[in-house]
């Protein structure tokens, strides 16, 4: 008895999270009215450099991520007033769960699981709405730290963790990344190679028809680099070297077959 009790307690639960899966993914791509992503700077360590960036942040420095993805859009066809609404939210004082880098499945799970229950905490202390998207981007102390973990955006729970550099020559690049997370909640899908970091060919390029093919100036935002030549790919320094690709066009419905 209880056994059954339990499993019916388990499908109802799973049931639920397929609904919601089911209901985030359409009602964040049906491009009928805006869609609020919230963006909130936590600094990664509690160095002046971090701080300090993080509480000079201004809606200015991140304007020209909502402007990129609305111009994109509008290129597919989107002809709603503003797709997307890019805000800046206040700085968040806890730290993001972490993950670890040889996280198996379920460490990943129970990590997506923390960082949405995070997310909560982090949006209902910042005492304004909640947005439809939550990316949360962690500014490291460029002189501490040189390269920072994976990034990530997840569909399931429309959370983004970013992580970016606390320098003012970065910001650009930064908001490269952020755009990219937040088009992986989206439905987006990586359109590198893992391995070599090369962009797929052609879904990964930004000018698949261009003759000759290198190098090329322009970055898939999917791709998160342009080759120049057939082993050199470079990551663009901003959102106006990035452009959105059919295929990602079409994971995000702003096409349809
Ligand atoms: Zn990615």
């Amino acid at each position: 008895m209880w056994r059954q009790v339990r499993i019916a307690i388990l499908l109802l639960l799973l049931g639920v999270a397929a609904y919601s899966n089911w209901y985030d993914r359409l009602s964040t791509t049906d491009w009928d009215e805006t869609l609020y992503v919230g963006v909130f700077p936590v600094a990664e360590a509690d160095t002046p450099a971090a701080r300090d960036y993080v509480s000079r942040l201004s809606e200015d420095r991140i304007a020209d991520i909502e402007q990129f993805l609305n111009e994109e859009a509008r290129n597919f066809g989107i002809d709603i007033a503003r797709p997307v609404s890019v805000e800046l939210y206040p700085p968040v004082d806890e730290r993001p769960p972490e993950r670890a880098a040889d996280a198996g499945i379920l460490q990943n799970m129970w990590w997506s699981l923390k960082v949405r229950m995070y997310a909560r905490r982090a949006v209902r202390s910042s005492g304004r709405p909640t947005p439809q998207i939550r990316i949360f981007v962690i500014y490291h102390d460029p002189t501490f730290t040189k390269a920072v973990p994976h990034s990530v955006g997840m569909q399931k729970g429309l959370v983004g963790v970013v992580h970016a550099f606390a320098d003012a020559g970065m910001t650009r690049t930064n908001n490269v990344v952020i755009a990219h997370e937040i088009l992986h909640t989206l439905g987006a899908s990586d359109k590198y190679d893992p391995q070599t970091l090369a962009p797929m060919f052609p879904i990964g390029y930004a000018e698949p028809e261009r003759n000759p093919l290198y190098p090329q100036s322009f970055a898939e935002i999917m791709a998160g680099r342009y080759a120049v030549d057939a082993r050199t790919f470079e990551i663009p320094e901003s959102l106006d070297r990035a452009v959105v690709g059919e295929t990602t066009a079409l994971e995000l419905r702003w096409l349809r077959l």
